[in-house]
């Protein structure tokens, strides 16, 4: 599944193809995905131009001055940019291809999604005012997601701090690969209650956020001129981990084991020796 740096990658990858361009036409070919595509985007879109490409949670948000559009990539989705000086013509839309949007120098982005949990949507006006990215918690790279802010959130809180980390009221987009590993490299065990962690932990584990999400954003910087004619699943980075997924192997750092345990529906990895 895409996770924020997957999704902050796309967002640099896609950019500098899309930004100031004009929109020639907006091709739907299955709009049911996780909400139906809205059938006024191929009447809507012609004519306007990008204004910008960001993101915003894992939404990327093209803005277009009249409105925005919105795209998530679900639970498997990728975008690519097909350009005519690669030679796109003699690449014909595959089964999963649902969406593309046609800018008038002939580049396409294409949306290739085969679980269909995606989507793309129309906000009219400024796209973070769109019901879905309201109410969201910090971003984790920006400053607004501080260790003072979240030791702040938490007090009387008796809520696992892996839960709260990955609660998008109160911090957006990390997912459970980097909340186990943050939570390993600031050494806190993942059922502690978030309202018993004093603010140094949380200036630790604040740090380990940023740090994490930011080595898998560097780690997909590599795959970046790919998203020019690739097959689009290159954008989902694999990378060595300290315990997700690691249960029963030795850890990195002491050689316990690594314990696995359930926490609301998802799965936690840590050392008992190195996280308390
Ligand atoms: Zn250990």
């Amino acid at each position: 599944m895409p996770e924020l740096p997957e999704v902050e990658t796309t967002c640099r990858g896609i950019a500098p193809h899309l930004t100031g361009k004009t929109i020639a036409q907006a091709v739907i070919r299955n709009s049911r995905l996780r909400w139906p595509v809205p059938d006024e985007l191929p009447s809507l879109l012609p004519g306007l131009t990008i204004r910008s490409v960001t993101r915003r949670a894992k939404y990327l948000l093209l803005d277009c001055d009249a409105g925005a559009l919105l795209i998530h990539l679900g639970m498997s989705g990728s975008l690519r940019i097909l350009s005519a000086k690669s030679g796109y013509d003699s690449e014909l839309p595959q089964k999963h291809d649902h969406f593309d949007l046609v800018l008038r120098d002939q580049t396409i982005l294409r949306l290739r999604d085969p679980r269909r949990f995606g989507a793309v949507l129309w906000h009219a006006g400024d796209g973070l005012q769109h019901p879905l990215l309201l109410n969201l918690g910090s971003e984790p790279l920006t400053a607004d997601f501080s260790a003072a802010q979240l030791f702040e959130k938490t007090r009387g809180s008796r809520t696992a701090i892996k839960q709260t980390l990955m609660n998008h009221h109160v911090v957006v987009g990390v997912g459970n690969i980097y909340a186990n590993e943050a939570l390993f490299l600031a050494g806190i065990n993942p059922k502690t209650a978030a309202g018993r962690i004093a603010l140094p932990r949380y200036e630790i584990l604040v740090q380990a956020v940023k740090q994490t999400l930011q080595l898998a954003i560097e780690a997909g910087g590599s795959t970046l001129r790919d998203f020019v004619h690739s097959d689009g699943s290159s954008g989902y980075f694999q990378q060595q981990y300290w315990v997700y997924g690691r249960t029963g192997q030795l850890c990195k750092k002491c050689a316990g084991i690594i314990k696995h345990i359930r926490q609301g529906q998802r799965s936690s990895y840590y050392c008992p020796s190195c996280q308390h």
